[in-house]
C-alpha cells in the first residue's frame, strides 16, 4: 500500500477533491501527520469517521524501521531497514546553527566515482519520497529535537532519482508540514546536466552543490565516469545559466586527494574554471576508506590550496569534519548491513 508520507500537499488536495471532499481536508491531515505526528489515523479528531476509514483503506502510515544508531560527539549514524529488507543510512550532525540531516536518496549508486565508498555497491533501486521523509522523521523522533537543515548527500545520486527527490523537497518544505526552509535544503549532484536545467525551474530557493573534485576534463573523467557523459566544458556554462535564472546558492565540492588533484597547478586551474561564477568552493579533506587506495592530502597542502584560491579571490571554506570515528563521514555510508555493522 502507498505511504501517505509520499504525498505532496497538492497530491493530498487532489486526493480529497477526487473523493468528493473539500480541498482544505489536506491542511487538516498535513497537520496531523507533520505537526502532531500521529501513529494511527484513528487519532484524527476533526474528520468524519468515513473519511478516516477511506484514508485507512488507501494509505499506510508506516515509517522506517530503525535498526541501529551509532553515536559520537555531534554526530549520529542511523541504519534503517526498508519494506523489501534493503538497508539505508542517514547521518545527523549537530551544528551551532541547528540539527542537520544527511539523507540517502537511493539504495546503492550507479555513478561509480572512483574514490567513493558508497558507489562500490551498484544501485538496487531509487528511494521513494516517503522513505526519505521516513529517514527525517525517524531521526527527529529519536533525537527529540527539531531538524532544521537537510542535505541530500548520503548514498545515491539525487538527480538519478529526480521526481521522488523533488516530491521529498516539496513535502518537507511545505508550511503546513515540517516547514523546513528552502534555503536550509541542499541537493548535491555529480553534475547531471539535464536535471540541473530542470531543477532551475523549481519554485524553491534550495541550494545546489556540485561535486567538482577536479579542475579539468581529463582528470575529472578519470575520477568521475559521469564526466565522460557531462564534461566540464558543457557543465560550466549550464551552471552559469542556472545562476542567472535562479537566485540560489551554488557550492562546488572539492575533495582533496593526495598527489591527485591537490597541486598548486590544480588550485590555479580551479580558480580559472570558476572565475566569474557566483559560487563558493568547499574543500573536503578526503575520508580514507578501508577498501579504496586514495589518501587524504596533508594539512600543509590543504592550506596551500586554500591560500591560492583566496589569493585568486575565490570564496572558499574547508569543511568541518564529522563522524570519522563511526564511519559516518561523507562517502563512507554504505547500504549493505553486513558491511556497516
Ligand atoms: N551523488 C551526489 C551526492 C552524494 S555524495 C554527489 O555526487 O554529489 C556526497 C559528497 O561526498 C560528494 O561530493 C562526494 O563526491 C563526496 N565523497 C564521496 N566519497 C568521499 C570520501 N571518501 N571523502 C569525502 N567526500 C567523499
Amino acid at each position: 500500500m502507498q505511504s501517505i508520507y509520499g504525498l505532496t500537499y497538492k497530491d493530498l488536495e487532489d486526493y480529497f477533491v477526487t473523493k468528493g471532499y473539500k480541498k482544505y481536508r489536506a491542511t487538516q491531515v498535513y497537520e496531523w501527520l507533520y505537526r502532531k505526528k500521529i501513529k494511527s489515523f484513528d487519532e484524527i479528531t476533526n474528520l468524519k469517521k468515513e473519511v478516516i476509514e477511506e484514508l485507512k483503506k488507501d494509505f499506510e502510515l508506516s515509517t522506517l524501521k530503525l535498526i541501529k544508531v551509532e553515536k559520537d560527539v555531534d554526530v549520529q549514524k542511523y541504519l534503517f531497514e526498508l519494506n523489501d529488507k534493503e538497508h539505508i543510512e542517514a547521518v545527523l550532525m549537530r551544528h551551532d546553527y541547528g540539527n542537520s540531516i544527511c539523507i540517502s536518496t537511493q539504495v546503492g549508486c550507479n555513478m561509480g566515482c572512483r574514490f567513493c565508498e558508497s558507489g562500490r555497491r551498484k544501485k538496487v533501486r531509487n528511494l521513494l519520497a516517503s522513505e526519505m521523509v521516513g529517514e527525517l522523521f525517524t531521526v527527529e523522533e529519536d533525537l527529540g529535537e527539531r531538524i532544521s537543515h537537510v542535505v541530500l548527500m548520503g548514498i545515491g545520486e539525487p538527480f538519478d532519482n529526480y521526481d521522488e527527490v523533488v516530491s521529498f523537497i516539496e513535502i518537507i518544505n511545505n508550511d503546513m508540514g515540517l516547514a523546513i526552509g528552502s534555503r536550509h535544503i541542499s541537493v548535491s549532484t555529480c553534475g547531471i546536466i539535464p536535471k540541473i536545467k530542470e531543477f532551475a525551474h523549481l519554485p524553491y530557493q534550495v541550494n545546489l552543490a556540485i561535486s567538482l573534485h577536479a579542475p579539468n576534463d581529463k582528470l575529472r573523467s578519470e575520477l568521475m565516469p559521469i564526466n565522460k557523459v557531462y564534461p566540464l566544458k558543457e557543465l560550466m556554462p549550464v551552471l552559469k545559466d542556472y545562476l542567472k535564472k535562479t537566485n540560489r546558492r551554488l557550492t562546488f565540492e572539492y575533495i582533496l586527494l593526495d598527489g591527485v588533484n591537490d597541486t598548486e597547478e590544480c588550485a590555479k586551474e580551479l580558480a580559472q574554471l570558476i572565475r566569474g561564477i557566483n559560487g563558493y568552493v568547499n574543500l573536503i579533506p578526503y575520508n580514507e576508506t578501508e577498501y579504496l587506495n586514495w589518501h587524504r592530502s596533508k594539512s600543509s597542502q590543504i592550506n596551500k590550496f586554500y591560500d591560492i584560491l583566496k589569493k585568486e579571490k575565490i570564496s572558499v571554506t574547508v569543511r568541518r569534519e564529522f563522524g570519522t570515528n563511526i564511519s559516518a563521514a561523507c562517502g563512507q555510508l554504505r547500504s549493505k548491513k553486513e558491511e556497516t555493522l
